[in-house]
């Protein structure tokens, strides 16, 4: 029999709706697995397990409200979401002890549709990096194997949610950050268009490519969460006022791929995709062509320049972001400085890692007066020439696929010294951050010589969440699927 931990979102949500569950249960078996798997895992910087049961007992004593979509529904989030009764520390000493003043907008949305936050989620520090192993505080492992990394930055969240720690967690993506480690861990992560979550409380790391976004382990919770984080916020100014689709409705149960045009650009099925990612994608292809999909050959010809252009963007726009943290106005505050610029600098020397002083430094390089035209200038314009890709592309189809990383997790403490060739790795997810647009990792199957999750990428048209999520659900339904790693039982 299935645990109630291991149901999925929609699952538990009928039962805890319906009465044959309790909200108190649910929260308590998933506090249970937890305590059994943190160990091994450590997905998780900070918990409130005594005021979770409390919160879950008051909605029991209420009893189930059909007005709230995820009453009682146990969650994580990412550790760079404000929350104001949880540390926020975006794994970084410098934000170590921090409890903000108010919750993030998306974090507000899901606590007034009944969700139970149950924890905040570990992440590479600022959420800058692709394993969690950037955290001040000690990586993340996979469920899959403790050997190997999650993928990152939100690699806490999709371990927790792979794990059956809880149904769902949402997570930030500005390179790849919520697609990478869904697909590192077998679970679904979904990155909507720039402009459809509000960023409000989201600790910003590259404003212009940031967005909030659901890890669950079915594209049917995926949509739930989202229809519930959708939707306008006069608190962030590049918050869409479009009206939010119906997702749930989208996903048009039992109606097949007739008719949807998938495009494969040939530039992402190329040199460095591992043999055992083309095949799980090639697969996922066919697999969706017999459900009466029709794959077509699109082009992305500037994808070998979107690692260049994000980095630089991404570099510039967080030098800018992270000038905050000062020592005066958030977290933590160097000892014995003397003066202001002492605490500055000891504040900052003392509080950021390794790599976020690397991209500080060369993102003030980049902006500084004489080199701003040579590399922000050019990267933006090498920017707008990927957008038009993906404009171009989507004459010829509806969802562009492909995969969402060369390769499957590799082993802690594997990944090269080189930061270089840690950045190629996001080659396939970056151009989708760059043109704005909505972006799903969606698992399928276990790799045939690593017996890890391999993953598929849809991309959308801006805005097109309920098609992109139409068509990853059909695919969903009819895939091999990983299931549920070892830890989760
Ligand atoms: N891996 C990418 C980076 O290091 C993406 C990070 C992200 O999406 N937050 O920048």
């Amino acid at each position: 029999m299935t645990a109630p931990h291991q149901l999925s979102l929609v699952e538990v949500r009928d039962r805890l709706a319906g009465g044959e569950l309790r909200a108190e249960d649910v929260t308590r078996a998933c506090l249970t697995h937890i305590e059994r798997t943190e160990p091994r895992i450590n997905a998780l910087l900070s918990r409130r397990d005594t005021a979770a049961l409390e919160e879950a007992k008051q909605l029991d004593s209420l009893g189930p409200d059909a007005s709230r979509p995820l009453w009682g529904v146990p969650f994580t989030l990412k550790d760079s979401l404000l929350t104001k009764d949880l540390p926020t520390t975006a794994a970084s000493r410098m934000l170590e002890n921090f409890t903000p003043t108010y919750d993030a907008f998306a974090v507000r949305r899901l606590r007034e549709a009944g969700a139970v936050i149950l924890g905040k989620t570990n992440m590479d520090e600022f959420a800058m990096g692709s394993s969690t192993e950037f955290s001040a505080f000690g990586p993340s492992r996979n469920p899959w194997d403790t050997t190997r990394v999650p993928g990152g930055s939100s690699g806490g969240s999709a371990a927790s949610v792979a794990a059956c720690q809880c149904f769902a967690s949402l997570g930030s993506d500005t390179g790849g950050s919520i697609r990478q480690p869904a697909a590192f861990c077998g679970c679904v992560g979904l990155k909507p268009t720039y402009g459809r979550v509000s960023r409000y409380g989201g600790i910003a790391l590259a404003s212009s490519l940031d967005q909030i976004g659901p890890l669950a382990r079915t594209v049917e919770d995926c949509a739930l969460v989202l229809s519930v984080i959708a939707g306008h916020d006069p608190r962030d100014a590049t918050s869409s006022p479009l009206p939010v689709d119906d997702y749930m409705a989208a996903l048009g149960n039992g109606k097949g791929l007739k008719g949807v045009r998938l495009g494969l650009p040939k530039e992402f099925m190329a040199h460095g995709l591992s043999e055992e990612m083309e095949q799980a994608c090639r697969e996922a292809m066919d697999l969706a062509q017999q459900l009466g999909a029709e794959v077509v050959p699109v082009s992305l010809p500037h994808t070998h320049l979107a690692v260049a252009a994000y980095y630089i963007l991404l570099m510039a726009e967080a030098s800018s972001n992270l000038a905050r943290f000062d020592g005066v106005h958030f977290g933590r505050r160097a000892e014995g400085a003397r003066d202001l610029e002492a605490l500055y600098r000891r504040t900052r020397s003392e509080g950021f890692g390794e790599e976020v002083k690397r991209r500080i430094m060369l993102g003030t390089y980049v902006l500084s007066s004489g080199y701003y035209d040579a590399y922000y200038k050019k990267a933006a314009q090498v920017r707008r020439l990927i957008q038009q890709d993906f404009e171009a592309a989507f004459k010829a189809c509806d969802i562009v696929c492909g995969p969402v990383a060369p390769f499957v997790a590799w082993h802690l403490g594997e990944q090269d010294q080189e930061p270089l060739s840690l950045y190629l790795r996001d080659i396939y997810t970056l151009p989708v951050n760059l043109a704005g647009l909505p972006g799903l990792s969606l698992p399928v199957r276990l790799g045939t010589q690593s017996r890890m999750p391999t993953a598929l990428q849809l991309i959308g048209r801006p805005f097109g969440e309920a098609a992109l999520l139409g068509t990853a659900h059909a695919l969903w339904s009819a895939l091999p699927l990983p299931g549920l790693p070892p830890a989760a039982h």
